[in-house]
């Protein structure tokens, strides 16, 4: 166990950050734990990002987590960057390995963590869709090509996205067969039939004006099937909505909020963090939002 200093500040770096439910989730935590800490919102510009990270050796918190849009500029100020953070091309955890600050992605092991954990859910040997091709898709790639999966198609607006996460991919994992399309491409629709597993990486969902993601009559009758939004606010999307209509299991993103933040909260403090806490602060967060 690591030997604390008596109060810690850790904290959060994006922009904006109105919406996030981190600080409620690492606070009970810290409480649970009995450890003497406070968690930060830094809600700070580009410019702003910038002059703080250049200075990097003098923050004085003791570990942080970076959201939009820093996760992947925040590595060139790093120290070191973990492997698995530096193909997925982005940092959401940054701890203390001495003086030098480490990068690395919980976003990942959360979004795994949930899949199997909650989702009761195995990938080795499966076949996968993942429709986007952000920072959230490349972690859930990454995971699920690190877990065995077979063969992921990957969707995007931008094809060109998805074609590069494939190939940044080939070149760690030789096993998954890796396929990049248009949204909408007729093979997603071909790959959606015949995939296990299916995954919405877009933020197509979160707001109720949104289009389908997915078109309806695209979802497989045959089943059951595993969608996973990773989306968390709203708890049930269209997406999921479609999904369960139609028999297959389902889960939302909460899930991988809570996992990343419990894999970043022990870089952190070296303590097994208090997950059944974590998550009912999280809920009891968003129930506050929804009033
Ligand atoms: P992002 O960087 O904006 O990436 C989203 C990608 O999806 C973009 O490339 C976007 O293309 C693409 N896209 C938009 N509409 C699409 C469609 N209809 N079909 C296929 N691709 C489409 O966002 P992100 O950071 O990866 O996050 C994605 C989602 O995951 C967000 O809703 C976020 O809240 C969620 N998330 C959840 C967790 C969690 O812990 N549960 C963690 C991280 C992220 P354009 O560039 O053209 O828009």
């Amino acid at each position: 166990m690591k030997k604390h200093k008596s109060f810690q500040l850790f904290g959060i770096f994006g922009h904006p950050l109105s919406h996030t439910l981190s600080p409620a989730m690492h606070e009970a935590a810290f409480h649970k734990l009995g450890i003497d800490a406070h968690y930060i919102v830094l809600d700070l510009v580009p410019a702003a990002f910038k002059k703080l990270m250049k200075r990097s050796s003098e923050i004085s918190l003791s570990g942080f987590n970076i959201t939009v849009p820093y996760k992947e500029t925040v590595m060139k100020y790093l120290d070191c960057v973990r492997p698995e953070a530096s193909t997925i091309g982005a940092v959401n955890t940054v701890f203390k390995e001495g003086k030098r600050w480490v990068g690395t992605n919980t976003d990942m092991e959360g979004f795994l963590m949930a899949l199997i954990k909650d989702g009761g859910f195995s990938p080795s040997g499966k076949k996968a869709v993942v429709l986007g091709a952000g920072g959230a898709a490349r972690a859930a790639v990454y995971g699920l090509s690190r877990e065995g999966v077979r063969e992921i198609l990957i969707a995007d607006c931008f094809p060109q996205k998805a074609r590069k996460i494939a190939n940044d991919m080939r070149k760690v994992f030789k096993r998954v067969r890796y396929q990049a399309v248009s949204a909408g491409a007729l093979e997603v629709k071909e790959a959606v039939q015949k995939a296990d597993v299916i995954i919405n990486a877009t933020p197509i969902g979160l707001k109720p004006q949104d289009p389908r993601v997915l078109p309806e009559s695209w979802v497989p009758r045959q089943g059951p099937k595993f969608f996973m939004d990773l989306i968390y606010n709203p708890a049930v999307t269209p997406f999921l909505k479609a999904a369960k209509r139609r028999g297959h299991k389902t889960l939302n993103g909460l899930g991988m909020l809570l996992y990343q933040g419990a894999r970043a909260l022990e870089h952190w403090t070296g303590r097994k963090a208090p997950s059944g806490v974590m998550r009912q602060a999280l809920l009891q967060a968003l129930k506050r939002k929804g009033k």
